[in-house]
């Protein structure tokens, strides 16, 4: 209790520091005066014999018209910017704050003309997303956003950061808690016809009509008298809300955020209580994907940054690609962009890099069918390979203050989740080591029997507010990999020194914490026997992994083929199982009575932002698992399917769900499908799954980390008689 009190203080602390930092900052660049040369945070290169004490023993081996964007400007209104316009981001702790002081550089150097004063009004912003709305054309879309970010940066740099989060519909980095909005229609509802002056009942029955609350409000503001003409709504403005109305917590924070909402609704004009209400929903669905985004904003840094000069189309590429390497590293909008304005795109991987207390977008691998495949494939490399443990991956952080963070696989933090583990115990040299990020699976652990537990056990721990003494389920970590130690970023290091480093900078601890088994071989009968002996140990199968040159270095969220994933279930199906989101459900019948008996899944369309429907799934569950499903799921229905569902007119199911869970599932092979609309776009017809078994509901993925539209194609055509 002592510590967690203690540890909120130091992060309030925290906050307040970093808040003041930022503000200080802010100033320092609108001001524009500060020239302090570019300054690096990691100076010291490991094994390159810099002789700093920090040096680790365990690596000792080694133009556009931006007229088409009205500005407010006022000179009364600098209070009101330093409030709305310049919202205190999200992320205010102690690692971004060294991300950042990593990046003070020369703020003048970049974009010397961006006005002190300028606001983006809401509705500027509304226009384009109208426009989007409109547009099916990717690249059109990819273009109309980045001329919006470009002309932003013209006008308003300041508001670089929060626009851009409210393109991509969120409000901070995903590894900040606390900042989800997805409002329940039922609040929605009823707060739109508080404050437009229509029933509940009205609402309701246009909502069946149209399914989208959105455009309810609009039409429902349209026809509102109102008095007088409000002041218009600032992009800024409307930012910091969303961030209250998500923060707001305990008693009356529902009224809070009512009240909030209605403030905003009432100033809302035209195309505005439209994209808000849908905002407020956490979906804008206008067919902008965060990856759209990613590009749009690489075009206008770069644009610029070459002071409105068209770049060639190979600087762009390379700029998208350093924007997204450094985004994969540090997943931070702020960090990102203020570090590309400070030195440039080019630059940001000096600048923007691994920071203890950030967590990476882990590295991911591809299925595999076969061992001979795996041979192929690593042909004439030297390559490794580890148990594949059935737990949950597990990012463990060590920071400078000596305090620990633990982050899933989708970058939450997760220490609340593990009292029992403190990773101090496990370090060979606490007194020279500072920091580190390890890679490692976290998996159940039977004390008695010293072995592995399986993954249902695991899932049986609570995942908030453990205490220790709480604990039934033990926990082992198994390290494969280190990604930073004494703050140096290992991830461009070959994995065999990785591993070295990963081997002397922990002592393990039987039961505790483990570096993960591993053989390296070339011959298939030794594979094959260690595949096996895996399996008997509670492994999946076996994690493949090029152990040499520049193909075996880390690479941040990449689904890559320099890691291949062999499970013993899967050899010779169709590789691996599929993370399908739940879209509906059909009423059970006969002993299924009083629950759901089956279940409509879809993948998620990455460049689309849509889910494609691919099978409809009744196999694998147990009555006890259809009951939870009802539990969890029944609260979430709506009357209508989301107007970014893709899927056919025919068989509906009975019931339409937000997306919110995502369930493991096997199939026996995939088939082009005229009912299901998985990859439409690859082939005309939708990809289906035939004979999909349940396995287990994955809680540790969101909805849009379900298996993409892509993947489904690549599963399919990767079949024999297909390919
Ligand atoms: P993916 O992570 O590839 O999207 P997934 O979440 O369904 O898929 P799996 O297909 O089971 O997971 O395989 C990848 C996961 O295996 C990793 O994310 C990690 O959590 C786990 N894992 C277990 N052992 C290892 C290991 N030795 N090396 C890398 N990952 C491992």
């Amino acid at each position: 209790m002592l510590r967690l009190v203690r540890a909120e203080m130091s992060s309030i602390k925290k906050q307040a520091t970093l808040a003041k930092f930022f503000s200080s900052k802010k100033r320092s660049v609108e001001e524009e005066k500060s020239h302090e040369p570019a300054k690096k945070l990691h100076s010291d290169p490991i094994g390159a014999g810099s002789g700093s004490p920090s040096s680790s023993p365990p690596l000792a081996t080694g133009s556009s018209d931006a007229g088409s964007v009205k500005v407010e400007t006022s000179a009364t209104s600098t209070g009101e910017n330093t409030k709305a316009g310049t919202p205190t981001l999200p992320d205010s702790d102690e690692p971004a704050k060294r991300a950042v002081a990593a990046t003070k550089g020369d703020p003048a150097k970049l974009g010397a003309s961006a006005p002190k004063d300028s606001k983006i009004l809401y509705a500027e912003m509304c226009n384009v997303f109208n426009e989007i709305e409109g547009t099916s054309s990717r690249l059109q879309i990819v273009k109309l956003c980045g001329d919006f970010l470009y002309s932003v940066l013209l006008k308003a740099r300041k508001d670089i950061v929060p626009i851009t989060y409210l393109l991509i519909n969120k409000l901070g980095p995903d590894y900040q808690p606390g900042l989800e909005l997805g409002l329940g229609e039922g609040l929605l509802m009823k707060t739109i016809s508080e404050s437009c002056g229509k029933s509940l009942q009205q609402i309701k029955a246009r909502y069946r009509e149209l399914g989208d609350l959105g455009r309810i409000a609009q039409e429902a503001r349209a026809v509102q008298p109102t008095m007088f003409k409000p002041k218009p709504l600032t992009t800024g403005e409307v930012f910091s809300n969303l961030q209250a109305i998500a923060r707001s917590q305990g008693k009356d924070s529902q009224l809070r955020k009512v009240q909030l909402i209605k403030r905003m609704l009432t100033a809302c004009q035209g195309l505005e209580a439209k994209f808000l209400i849908r905002s407020l929903e956490s979906k804008l669905r206008i067919g902008l994907a965060e990856k759209s985004v990613l590009v749009a904003l690489s075009k206008a840094l770069l644009t610029y940054e070459h002071n409105g000069k068209e770049p060639s189309s190979e600087l762009v590429d390379t700029a998208e690609q350093k924007i997204r390497d450094a985004f994969c590293q540090v997943p931070n909008y702020q960090i990102v962009i203020e570090t590309a304005l400070e030195h440039g795109i080019m630059e940001l991987d000096k600048h923007c890099v691994l920071t203890p207390g950030i967590p990476l977008k882990p590295m991911l691998a591809k299925p595999s069918k076969s061992i001979s495949e795996v041979l192929d494939r690593f042909q004439g490399q030297r390559f490794t390979c580890e148990y594949k443990y059935d737990g949950e991956r597990a990012q463990v952080h060590l920071l400078p203050d000596g305090s620990m963070r633990i982050y899933s696989r989708n970058g939450e933090n997760m220490t609340e989740r593990y009292p029992e583990i403190r990773i101090s115990d496990f370090i060979a040299d606490p007194a020279r080591t500072h920091t580190l990020i390890l890679d490692c699976e976290a998996v159940a652990w039977d004390k008695e029997k010293n072995t592995i537990l399986p993954f249902q056990v695991l899932s049986t721990r609570k995942r908030k507010g453990v205490a220790v003494e709480d604990v039934k389920v033990r926990v082992c970590l198994f390290a494969f990999d280190i990604l930073c130690y004494n703050d140096e970023p290992l991830i461009t290091r070959p994995l065999a020194e990785r591993r070295a480093c990963l081997e002397r900078a922990l002592v393990p601890v039987p039961g505790e914490l483990q570096l993960a088994s591993e053989v390296t071989t070339m011959s298939l009968d030794e594979l094959q026997h260690y595949l096996d002996q895996a399996v008997r140990d509670c492994c999946e199968g076996l994690m493949v992994k090029i152990l040499e040159g520049e193909e075996s270095h880390y690479e941040p969220s990449k689904r890559s083929r320099n890691w291949l994933k062999l499970k013993k279930d899967y050899l010779q199906g169709v590789g691996d199982s599929l993370d399908l989101c739940v879209l509906g459900a059909y009423y059970g019948r006969g002993k299924r009575t009083g629950t759901y008996g089956g279940f409509l899944l879809g993948c998620y369309n990455q460049d689309s932002g849509e889910y494609e429907t691919c099978c409809k799934i009744g196999t694998g569950f147990s009555e006890e698992m259809l009951q939870t499903l009802f539990d969890r799921l029944s609260p979430t229905a709506i009357p209508t399917p989301k107007a970014f569902y893709v899927h056919s007119e025919s068989a509906p199911p009975d019931v339409w769900f937000e997306p919110t869970l995502l369930f493991e599932v096997l199939t026996a092979d995939l088939s082009l499908s005229p009912v299901y609309k998985a990859g439409t776009s690859s082939y005309g017809k939708g990809i289906s799954l035939r004979f999909p078994r349940f396995i287990r509901l994955r809680d540790d993925k969101t909805p849009e980390e379900a298996t993409s539209s892509e993947q489904v194609v690549e599963f399919y055509e990767s079949q024999s008689h297909v390919s």
